[in-house]
């Protein structure tokens, strides 16, 4: 492939809303990895979206355009010198790289937990994304996805944020004699239900919280054999061992804190901003988290552990669920319809080439 071939790829002028167009880049370049790959499909989710609102994001030092995307799914192409890959496998690369300093968190490979914020992310942060007819990856960010998922892999990298909560949940657990029975997960959209599709695998009762009424999101959430509630955590009847909330709304939240059984343990996974709640104040807060031995923490972001158990865990759920997380396929060059988010959608996906 000579310097002067060029690919088509969907990028964004970082910051600058209205950017985002489906254009010509050069071929990637061998110093990104020495793997070359054939774009399958990429995931589009709400940092997509504000990306191209020109809210988030940066480009590579010295460009003007940053390659969107970071939820992959590619074809091998060519496996390179090393790294125990051969043609045709089907790969997904990791999104952040360790920070350059770098701090203890990144010298020991848990760059999702890095300290000093100087990480990088491909399609957000410094380094190009994966929203390009081709890509590369160094051997050691690809992670093989089990061949039968077919194109339900590109759910591999929101499955990394929900191995990582469920994780960090048994990590926290194991302060005291604890036996997980229920869970509740707020918010009904793709990270929530594969959280509630990994619950179910672990075979806890699994009840999920979502505004809607009806529609797509209470009958799977059904289908997938949890309890589904609309309304406030107050009144869902019970008080869960563990909450992963994923909405990131100040209401859920503060009710999640009040429902919360004794020893209990709230992953928060959900990222909002602003909005009120009913007063709900922060002595109060604290006193009802003393009284129970309740842990309320934050989790974001994945390491190489949480790509390898996502993998295992999508691996063994059953295909028929998986697809039904895939709302709506739409081709690059109509990228902007797959960014439109509609009422049912759970997770929409850019097919790039056909599997
Ligand atoms: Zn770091």
């Amino acid at each position: 492939m000579g310097k002067s071939k060029y690919m088509k790829a969907i990028t964004v002028e970082p910051k600058k809303p209205g950017t985002a167009k489906w254009m010509d880049v050069p071929e990637p370049d061998m110093h990104e990895g020495s793997i070359l790959v054939e774009a399958v499909a990429v995931g589009v989710c709400g940092t997509d979206v504000d990306i191209v609102e020109g809210k988030y994001g940066w480009s590579p030092h010295g460009q003007q355009h940053l390659v969107l995307g970071h939820e992959s799914l590619g074809r091998v192409i060519d496996p390179g010198p090393t790294g125990g890959f051969k043609k045709g496998d089907l790969v997904v690369g990791i999104v952040r790289r360790p920070d350059p300093v770098p701090c203890p968190n990144c010298a020991v490979g848990e760059w999702d937990m890095c300290s000093n914020g100087l990480y990088t992310e491909r399609g957000i942060k410094e380094i190009n994304g994966y929203m390009s007819e081709r890509w590369r990856i160094e051997p050691e960010y690809a992670v093989k996805v089990d061949p039968s998922l077919g194109i339900l892999g590109v759910l591999l990298e929101p499955a990394t944020v929900v191995a990582k909560a469920i994780e960090q949940v048994v990590f926290i657990s194991r302060r005291s004699f604890w036996e997980a029975k229920t869970i509740l997960i707020t918010g009904a959209g793709p990270i929530g239900l594969l959280a509630t599709l990994f619950a179910k695998l672990y075979g806890l009762d699994v009840h999920v919280l979502d505004r809607m009424e009806s529609g797509a999101k209470p009958d799977l959430v059904r289908a997938f054999g949890a309890t589904y509630h609309s309304g406030s955590a107050l009144n869902i009847g019970f008080k869960p061992d563990t909450i992963i909330e994923c909405t990131g709304v100040g209401q859920v939240i503060s009710d999640c804190i009040q429902q919360m059984g004794a020893n209990g343990i709230l992953c928060l996974a959900g990222i909002g901003h602003g909005g009120t709640t009913r007063s709900l104040v922060t002595a109060d807060v604290a006193a009802n988290a003393v009284l129970n031995n309740n842990v309320i923490f934050g989790s974001v972001n994945a390491n190489k552990r949480h790509w390898y158990k996502a993998s295992q865990a999508l691996a063994r759920v059953d295909r028929t669920s998986l697809q039904k997380l895939i709302s709506r396929i739409e081709k690059p060059e109509n990228f902007m319809n797959a960014l439109n988010r509609k009422p049912d959608d759970i997770k929409v996906v850019i097919q790039f080439s056909e599997i």
